[in-house]
C-alpha cells in the first residue's frame, strides 16, 4: 500500500517517541555482530531434559555410531544475530558442531523448523511486529541434551499512519468475503516449507536503487473526504491482523486496518523488479488488496513476496536465479500510486526486510541436506 501521496502521518497525535520514529522511518537496526553464547544444559545420561515438553521426542535415548561422533565435534556453542532481537527483526542462532541426523528446536515453547548448515545446525526464528515483546526460550536438541538459550526481544514503536482511500479504492477494503478468500490462499502459500534451501550468499535488492520502509506501522483506512476532518488515533483503534493476510477483515470500530508487513520501495511503473535470490515461483494470482503477487519460495521456510506489480514474468513452478527479472512494478490492488510491496516470511511470519537482509555470515553459508522437525 503507498503512502506516497494521500497519507498523513498521525505524527502530530503520538507521543514524542512515537513522532521520532516515525521520523527515523522506523526501520529495524539490525548488526551484523553476533553473539557467542556457551550456556547449555547440563547434559542428563541418557535422556533429554524434559522442561519444555511440546518439543520433546526423537532422540535416540543411546546415540548412534554417527550422533556420538558428533559428540566430539559440538562444541555447545550458540551463536546468536541480532545481538539484540528486537520485535520486527529476526533472529539467526547457530549451534556450532551440531549434526544430528533431524535437527530438532523449539521457540516460545513449540518446535520451530530448523536444519542442518555448514557448521551446524542453524535456526532463524521471525520476530514479527505482531507479537509482543518479552523473554522467550530457544532450544537446539542435542544427542546427549539440550542447548537452552533466554532471548530477550525488546520492544519497538513501528507508528501509525491514517491512509485516505478514493471510493473505488476503499470498496476493495469492504470486500470481506474475497478479502478472507485471497488471505487464506496467500497463508496456504507462505506455509510452504521445503527442506531444500534454494539460495546461497547474500540478498540483492528487489528494485535497483530503491530505498523505502513503513515495515509494521498500524495503518488505518479511511474514505478521501475524512481527509477534511480531524481524526483522532486513540487508544482503542488498534490493528488485529496483517496486510494480505488477515483473514478476519480487521475493523477496530469501524475503521478498517492492518499493520504493513513489507515495506514500500517507490519506483515508477513499469521499473523491473529482480528476486534477490533464489528459489521457486510459489504463487503468481491476482488479489483484491495485493494486486498483481508473485511469491517466491527459497526453500526451508523463506519466503518473498511482490505486490501490486503491474505485470508478473514468471509463472508459478519456475526456478528463479538471483537477479532474474520477475515482474515490473504497478499500482494494483489497494495501492495509491506505482510502487513495490516487498515482503519477507520466515516459517509464514513477516519481518522487516532491511533485518533479513542483514542476516550473518553464518546464516548465508550454504546449508548441506538437512532434514527439519517440522
Ligand atoms: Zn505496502
Amino acid at each position: 500500500m503507498s503512502m506516497f501521496s494521500r497519507t498523513t502521518r498521525a505524527s502530530a497525535l503520538l507521543s514524542a517517541s512515537a513522532a521520532l520514529c516515525l521520523l527515523a522511518a522506523c526501520e529495524v537496526v539490525s548488526s551484523d555482530k553476533s553473539k557467542r553464547d556457551t550456556t547449555t544444559v547440563a547434559p542428563t545420561a541418557g535422556a533429554v531434559p524434559s522442561t519444555d515438553s511440546s518439543a520433546r521426542g526423537g532422540v535416540p535415548a543411546a546415540p548412534s555410531d554417527s550422533l556420538a561422533n558428533t559428540v566430539a565435534r559440538d562444541s555447545g556453542v550458540v551463536t546468536l544475530s541480532a545481538e539484540q532481537p528486537v520485535r520486527g527483526g529476526v533472529l539467526f542462532a547457530l549451534a556450532e558442531g551440531l549434526a544430528p541426523d533431524i535437527p530438532r528446536c523449539s521457540w516460545k515453547g513449540a518446535p520451530l523448523p530448523c536444519y542442518r548448515a555448514a557448521k551446524g545446525v542453524l535456526a532463524i526464528v521471525p520476530l514479527p511486529a505482531d507479537e509482543p515483546a518479552g523473554t522467550f526460550t530457544l532450544t537446539f536438541d542435542r544427542p546427549t541434551g539440550r542447548v537452552t538459550r533466554q532471548i530477550t526481544v525488546a520492544d519497538h514503536d513501528f507508528g501509525r499512519e491514517l491512509v485516505f482511500l478514493d471510493s473505488a479504492h476503499y470498496a476493495l477494503v469492504k470486500r470481506s468475503a474475497d478479502v478472507a478468500r485471497d488471505a487464506r490462499a496467500l497463508r496456504a502459500v507462505l506455509a510452504g516449507e521445503s527442506d531444500t534451501r534454494f539460495w546461497s550468499g547474500s540478498w540483492g535488492a528487489p528494485v535497483k536503487g530503491a530505498h523505502g520502509g513503513g515495515y509494521g506501522a498500524e495503518r488505518f483506512y479511511y474514505r478521501a473526504v475524512d481527509s477534511s476532518r480531524a481524526i483522532r488515533l486513540g487508544p482503542e483503534l488498534k490493528t488485529r491482523g496483517t496486510f494480505g493476510l488477515d483473514t478476519v477483515v480487521a475493523a477496530s470500530r469501524d475503521v478498517p486496518s492492518w499493520r504493513h508487513a513489507g515495506v514500500d520501495l517507490p519506483a515508477s511503473r513499469g521499473t523491473s523488479v529482480v528476486a534477490p535470490a533464489a528459489g521457486l515461483v510459489a504463487d503468481v494470482g491476482d488479489y483484491i488488496l495485493t494486486g498483481h503477487t508473485v511469491i517466491i519460495d527459497h526453500g526451508q521456510g523463506v519466503h518473498s513476496a511482490y505486490f501490486h506489480l503491474d505485470t508478473a514474468l514468471v509463472q508459478r513452478g519456475d526456478r528463479v536465479a538471483a537477479g532474474q527479472r520477475i515482474g515490473r512494478v504497478g499500482a494494483t490492488g489497494l495501492a495509491t500510486g506505482p510502487h513495490l510491496h516487498y515482503g519477507i516470511y520466515v516459517h509464514g511470519k513477516d519481518v522487516d526486510p532491511a533485518a533479513w537482509a542483514a542476516m550473518p555470515a553464518f546464516a548465508r553459508d550454504q546449508a548441506d541436506a538437512g532434514k527439519s522437525n517440522k
